[in-house]
């Protein structure tokens, strides 16, 4: 069972960042609007997620450590329509399958709250501890027993790039909930949570990138759109401001980035790309996320519809800004 963990941990968990976003998600599914997220050594030593969400009660939490254990399904159907970021039910038993996890919880109401120790997938201890509603997610050296994955890390300032780069995203999709990264003890980002993505975005990208934006907006049917758009001018040499969310999951997607590189073609030159900060709200029942085990690549079943509404919408919003 512990080999079979471990090997399968490789899959979910390839790095520090994959552990933050798989916890970071839990959270959001928890429904907390606080989120604080710590990381020392690119988040190779620790790595530590404070909500202010549900909680776990305490018979739940070793449940929640078992393979393809989730909350999130109920039934077959449910599999279609999950609007939940998690639901695999892999992140929990993948992680503590190679580091150290403190687990601190208390569900809103209860009286006391637990401790959960688990490290390289055996649990050490589960006891009552007073503590505030919420959830901490504490995980201390990732891949300690499993060397030669601990191998494939980069240095832990490129590890905790790439995490900064996801809260980054996290932050900027969902305004509404408040983050705070800190690195080393150091305060990189606190968002308000107040809801204005604007605000997000000048806090990450700065107020050149946020006084350059065009405000984009469509609902119709199936698919909602919201967010921002850079003007042409702002456009840079590679896709990294090209930022999109789907059902709040950040994607990469070949239609999605077609739409909008078309879009701006009349304005930018070849190999220029705009800024993008998009928000798609687009009834499950057209989207599989099941096409790639970290989920970052969906399907969509209408492909040429949602293409030609994205260039559309964007197409319009470009030409309103020349008048
Ligand atoms: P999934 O998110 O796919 O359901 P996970 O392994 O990530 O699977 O989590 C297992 C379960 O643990 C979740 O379904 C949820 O019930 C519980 N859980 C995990 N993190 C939190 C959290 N921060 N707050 C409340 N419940 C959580
Ligand atoms: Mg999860």
């Amino acid at each position: 069972q512990n080999t079979i963990n471990k090997i399968a941990a490789g899959e979910v968990v390839e790095r520090p960042a994959a552990v933050v976003k798989e916890l970071v998600e839990n959270s959001i599914d928890a429904k907390a609007n606080v989120i604080t997220v710590e990381i020392k050594e690119g988040g190779i030593s620790f790595i530590r997620i404070t909500d202010n969400g549900t909680g776990i009660e305490k018979s739940e939490i070793p449940i929640a450590f078992k393979r393809h254990s989730t909350s999130k399904i109920r039934s077959v159907e449910d599999l279609i329509t999950v609007s939940s970021l998690g639901f695999r039910g892999e992140a929990l038993a993948s992680i503590a399958a190679v580091s150290q996890i403190e687990l601190v919880t208390k569900t809103n109401g209860s009286l006391t709250g637990s401790r959960y120790l688990i490290e390289g997938g055996e649990e050490k201890s589960l006891e009552e501890i007073g503590c505030p509603e919420g959830t901490t997610f504490l995980m201390r050296n990732l891949f300690y027993n499993t060397p030669a994955r601990r191998k494939f890390l980069k240095s832990s300032m490129t590890e905790a790039s790439y995490i900064s780069d996801l809260v980054e995203r996290m932050a900027v999709s969902h305004p509404n909930i408040s983050f705070k990264f800190l690195n080393n003890n150091q305060l990189k980002l606190h968002t308000s949570g107040n809801g204005q993505m604007k605000e997000v975005i000048y806090h990450i990208y700065g107020r050149e990138i946020a006084s350059q934006l065009l405000p984009v907006f469509f609902e119709d049917g199936f698919l909602k759109i919201s967010g921002f758009i850079g003007k042409p001018i702002i456009s840079r040499g590679n896709r990294n401001y090209m930022n999109y969310f789907i059902n709040g999951r950040y994607i990469k997607s070949s239609v999605i980035n077609k739409a909008i590189e078309e879009a701006y073609k009349p304005y930018t030159m070849a190999h220029r790309y705009p800024f993008t900060c998009l928000l798609f709200e687009i009834e499950s029942e057209r989207i599989d996320v099941n096409v790639h085990p970290t989920k970052m690549e969906v399907r969509f079943t209408h492909q040429e519809e949602l293409f030609r509404i994205l260039y559309d919408v964007l197409s319009e919003c470009l030409r309103q800004r020349e008048l």
